[in-house]
């Protein structure tokens, strides 16, 4: 941390340029626990205090690679350009919390937080619950080292990311990077596979950066189909030797019903629902079940109602069949499952006769090669 009090309680901070040898002569202390703190003045991290050793905090103090205190301060110079009055590293003694940054914007009090290491859930609600209370909005930052990209436009995003991402208003990733000094923004999140997920993304140099665009405005995504369809491609040509328990269950149904591989996977189950980002499993294991129960009545040439369908979803999430990426509501089940049908809709493969009703369009059909299967990909999401 970059802040202290000293012994008669002055506020300092080490952003500036200080005298190392004066330093070493002071006494400092926590401003959160009162614990005497030892000025680290090495030459891999910038200057900064630490908890003298064995000691600990009575707040989570993250652990402060060089990589966080870099970050933090570039982003504390940033808000002060921004005329945003940032504070840094202030106890707020009431919640008994100490966030990287406070800063003002327009009738707004805001919590950065710049957040390079690991957070259990139950201290990232807890600290969020306490901002709130006091009507302080935490806007969590992420360390672009935590973000890895795996294929253009895919990244890789564990329960860490999504605890950030479903806390968001615009159910967006905000990572800093202090080495190329850049924001990087992500947006329009869609699972492919559990921890791996397409995303729109936006590269913004800090001094381009606006508080208002950024905190307060929503992001504006493209959705790059071609990016999407090659995860497809790749999972067509993927062995499939290592797979989840649900995954298997999905593979040996479509073989019992449809005498189909996984790597044969009709272009339905592919399909990039927003929404989806409520199911943990697999794009292609939620839509399967589901794409199962509706060519099934299709074939018979029974109606299908959105009602059925919907229960369905929830009977395999009770089977364990689908599982979900965090609790949700009936509400939030239900636009997933709509989105799915709309888009089943919008490409012909159903129609709607009713309200909410309706009739497969198209005939059975055998396995056809993975060429054929690749161009449908192909043409079905590239519009
Ligand atoms: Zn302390």
């Amino acid at each position: 941390m970059f802040s202290a009090v000293t012994e008669d309680g002055q506020m300092v901070h080490l952003l500036g340029a200080q005298r190392s040898q004066k330093l070493k002569q002071r006494r400092f202390f926590c401003p959160a626990c009162g614990g005497e703190l030892d000025v680290k003045l090495g030459l891999q991290k910038a200057p900064h205090f630490a908890h003298k050793q064995n000691k600990s905090c009575s707040i989570y103090i993250e652990p402060e690679s060089a990589y966080h205190l870099e970050g933090k301060r570039q982003l504390y110079v940033w808000l002060k350009t921004q005329q945003a009055s940032p504070l840094l590293e202030p106890y707020i003694k009431k919640i008994n919390q100490r966030p990287d940054i406070m800063a003002k914007f327009k009738r707004h009090m805001l919590a950065v937080e710049y957040q390079c290491a690991n957070l259990a859930p139950d201290v990232f609600q807890k600290r969020t619950e306490g901002f709130k209370q006091e009507g302080i909005i935490p806007q969590w930052i992420v360390g672009n080292s935590r973000l890895k990209r795996t294929a253009p436009s895919f990244y890789q995003l564990s329960a860490f990311h999504w605890q950030f991402i479903n806390a968001s208003p615009y159910r967006e990733l905000i990572c800093y990077c202090p080495e190329t000094r850049s924001f990087r923004r992500l947006s329009h999140i869609i699972p492919f596979y559990t921890n791996h997920s397409y995303s729109s993304v936006q590269t913004i140099p800090i001094h381009r950066a606006g508080v208002k665009d950024l905190f307060f405005t929503e992001p504006m995504p493209s959705f790059q189909y071609s990016g999407w369809t090659k995860a497809i491609h790749r999972f067509r040509h993927k062995p499939h030797r290592f797979i989840s328990k649900e995954t298997n269950r999905l593979r040996l149904l479509f073989y019992e019903k449809r005498q189909t591989p996984l790597s044969f996977l009709p272009t339905e189950v592919f399909v990039p629902v927003i929404k989806g980002a409520v199911f943990h499993s697999p794009v292609f294991v939620w839509q399967g079940f589901l794409y199962l129960f509706i060519t099934d009545l299709g074939y018979k040439g029974a109606p299908i109602r959105f009602s059925a369908v919907l229960q369905q979803c929830k009977l395999h999430i009770y089977k364990k069949n689908i599982s979900l990426r965090y609790e949700c509501s009936e509400d939030c089940l239900s636009e997933a499952v709509k989105q799915y049908i709309d888009f089943l809709c919008k490409k012909g493969f159903l129609r709607e006769t009713q309200k909410e009703i309706y009739m497969l369009n198209q005939p059975k059909e055998g396995i056809r090669s993975i060429q054929d299967l690749m161009e449908r990909d192909r043409s079905c999401f590239i519009e």
